[in-house]
């Protein structure tokens, strides 16, 4: 799957409904996006936050993806949770499994999982877990190889965010990078719908991922959306599907041109320069901080100033809007730059006590 993009010109597509719901829905569905997918994705047995919501229809479906196989020639994938789901998804010869997000996150789960796929080389999905712990992510994979089984992918799908986000599950793509960096043979599929939770974001994300060099996508869709019993504001028409697909732009991780590679060269010496000056400035202002915990220690002030907090906030946050900056990534540097101000400050004023 690596080289997948090279030779096909395009990355290796999963796309079929967040669930499987009927027979009719799945072989309409698998039929309209046939021109455009390598697998069939379908939930048979749907992980919802709250019971009785539509949890899925079970073994039954198997049959549906079987004839998925047979009559259309699509191979089969859907997700898997527990040893008897994978026990009677190889029986019915699935061609593929993937282990969800709720799934990862445990490794009790996960290690049951693997012992019932000993002795199996079918392909695993293994998605991120839901928070962003890359190693329990990366525990997963050990846990597989462990038991022999070797054929495995990684799928991110973003993780949970408790404010108010644009997306329904973070992208996080510098965990991604670290991830790919740790484990360069592995291929890393981007699930853009889990991500946005929204049909209309799911072209931009799969650009991102593409401009990621990451190696596929698992798309969500429908013959129908709005019908849809799980994830319907994310599932996208067949249409919709081969335009994203067939409008993605792919780039070359390499540079082969001599001329942009020194454009490029320049560039980054440029932001070199600026990120050194970045940090000498972050030195003045520690030299700073130093001055304020003597000061503080002299007079007995807390080292925390809540009111001192939310004027930082507010100046920084009105600059950055005067110089064209996210709002969030303002927000964020700063709360970082706040975090290790006072933990210095913390740490000047226990040395001055104990002395
Ligand atoms: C899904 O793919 O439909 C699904 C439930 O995904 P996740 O585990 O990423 O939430
Ligand atoms: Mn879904």
């Amino acid at each position: 799957m690596l080289n997948y993009k090279l030779e096909k010109n395009r990355p290796f597509i999963i796309s079929g409904p967040c669930s499987a719901e009927s027979e009719k829905q799945v072989i309409r569905t698998a039929n309209a996006i046939k021109p455009i997918v390598d697998v069939f994705r379908a939930g048979l047995w749907k992980p919802r936050t709250k019971p009785n919501n539509f949890e899925g229809v079970g073994e039954k479906g198997l049959n549906w993806l079987n004839k998925v196989q047979s009559k259309l020639g699509i191979k089969v994938c859907t997700e898997v949770a527990t040893p008897k789901h994978v026990d009677i998804c190889l029986k019915s010869n699935i061609d593929m499994l993937w282990i969800g997000a709720r799934t990862t996150v445990n490794p009790f789960y996960v290690e049951e999982i693997a012992q019932a796929l000993k002795g199996h080389d079918i392909p695993i999905l293994i998605k991120n877990p839901t928070h962003p712990d890359i190693n329990l992510w990366i525990g997963a994979f050990e846990r597989l190889k462990k038991h022999g089984v070797n054929n495995l992918v990684a799928v991110h799908r973003g993780f949970y965010n408790d404010t108010s986000s644009t997306f329904r599950n973070e992208p996080r793509w510098e965990k991604i990078i670290k991830f790919r960096k740790a484990n360069p043979e592995i291929p890393i599929i981007c699930d853009p719908s889990h991500i946005s939770g929204n049909s209309k974001y799911v072209k931009d994300i799969s650009q991102i991922a593409m401009d990621l060099d990451l190696d596929g996508l698992m798309i969500e869709s429908h013959y129908d959306p709005k019908t849809a019993l799980s994830d319907r504001k994310q599932q996208i028409s067949p249409k919709n599907l081969i335009d994203i697909v067939k409008g993605l732009t792919l780039r070359s991780p390499e540079l082969n041109d001599d001329n942009i590679s020194s454009q490029l060269q320049s560039f980054r010496l440029d932001i070199d320069n600026y990120d050194m000056k970045i940090l000498e400035l972050l030195m003045h202002r520690e030299d700073i901080i130093k001055q304020i915990a003597d000061l503080k220690h002299l007079n007995g002030i807390t080292v925390f100033q809540l009111k001192r907090w939310f004027e930082i906030l507010d100046t920084r946050k009105k600059k950055g809007e005067t110089l064209d900056l996210d709002e969030n990534f303002v927000y964020e540097i700063f709360e970082i730059i706040h975090k290790y101000s006072i933990l210095k400050q913390t740490k000047i004023l226990q040395n001055l006590d104990n002395n």
